[in-house]
């Protein structure tokens, strides 16, 4: 194995241990935790366990988790209600509707209802404009973390060729932007794209956000290359990534593990976004100018 491992657990606890000290130094200066609630609505196992570890991951850095669900019968309007309560609340600084929906819900037409200086997803409308534009706003978190990783291992983005498989407004697109600000040149290729082996093998940074187990192996890595996998898949014997990390390792200069590579991130950077939404929202200046960052 010639890659290195990208140790997305390791950076993501330090990133923690950023925040709980930073969360303290708010707390000093505000009287107040920042507060981040979690929307839930129905009774998805898969949901609830996210949920429940995004509740835990704010205790553990001191940010005041609310938690709040709704029936799966809820109704269009009554989830509107919550938001708009949420919107208004001075406690709240973060606002997570978990996805997706049950049917019959809109994520669509919910969605664009949080306030986007709340909008810890960075995924209403507005949030996506300014990423869009350059402009300050929360920025998605799986994309974050992907640039805090590449950032951790050093790896070059000024005029690297990247290639982001998937165009998500969670994941791909978000990505592309923020790979793009930071000077990369960026292709974007999904289902229709040709000869897409070909298009990867000459990327310098090649991230997979597709949710295929496998779908890239070794022909797909210029030699050297940092490989970035997003996709998570359940699978009989655990979570599978988009890469085939074991022939990937063989040829890549650095690679992510599926569990313990992007995941922590994603994690991670809720905690962020939910400070910076905090400071932003008490006009206290940030520190750091990561990319992705600017609240
Ligand atoms: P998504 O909305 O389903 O988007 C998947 C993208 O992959 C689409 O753009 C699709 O193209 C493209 N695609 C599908 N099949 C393809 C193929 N054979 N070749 C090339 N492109 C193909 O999924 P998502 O929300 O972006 O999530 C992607 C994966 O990342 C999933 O496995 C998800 O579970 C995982 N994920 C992980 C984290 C994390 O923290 N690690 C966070 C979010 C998501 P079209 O647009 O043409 O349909």
């Amino acid at each position: 194995m010639a890659a290195t491992i990208i140790d997305g657990a390791a950076q993501a606890a330090r990133a923690r241990a950023e925040v709980a000290a930073e969360v303290a130094e708010f707390l000093d200066m505000t009287g107040r935790p920042p507060g981040l609630a979690t929307v839930l609505v129905g009774d998805d196992p898969g949901s609830a366990v996210y949920v429940a570890g995004k509740q835990r991951d704010c205790r553990e850095v001191g940010i005041d988790p609310y938690d709040h669900r709704l029936p799966a019968d809820a109704t269009q309007e009554q989830v509107a209600s919550l938001l708009a309560r949420l919107n208004g609340d001075e406690t709240i600084d973060g606002i997570l509707l978990q996805l997706p929906l049950p049917a019959g819900l809109d994520s669509g037409l919910l969605t664009p209802m949080i306030d986007p200086d709340k909008d810890v997803d960075g995924l209403t409308p507005v949030s996506a404009g300014r990423l869009a534009q350059g402009l300050p706003g929360l920025r998605p978190c799986t994309p974050v973390g992907v640039i805090e990783l590449l950032d951790a291992y050093e790896v070059e983005l000024t005029g690297a060729s990247a290639v982001v498989i998937g165009r998500s407004n969670l994941v791909g697109r978000p990505l592309a932007a923020l790979l793009l600000e930071r000077n990369a040149t960026v292709t974007i290729a999904h289902s229709r794209t040709r000869e897409l082996a070909a298009l990867a093998a000459r990327a310098d940074i090649l991230v997979a956000a597709v949710g295929r187990p496998r779908l890239v192996d070794r022909e797909w890595v210029k030699p050297g290359a940092a490989v970035i996998d997003v996709g998570i898949t359940r699978g009989e014997d655990g979570l599978v990534g988009d890469v085939d990390f074991e022939a990937v390792a063989e040829v890549a200069g650095a690679v992510t593990p599926v569990p313990g590579g992007v995941g922590p991130m994603t994690r991670a950077c809720l905690l962020r976004n939910t400070l910076r939404a905090a400071r932003a929202r008490s006009e206290i200046g940030i520190s750091d100018g990561a990319s992705g960052g600017r609240a």
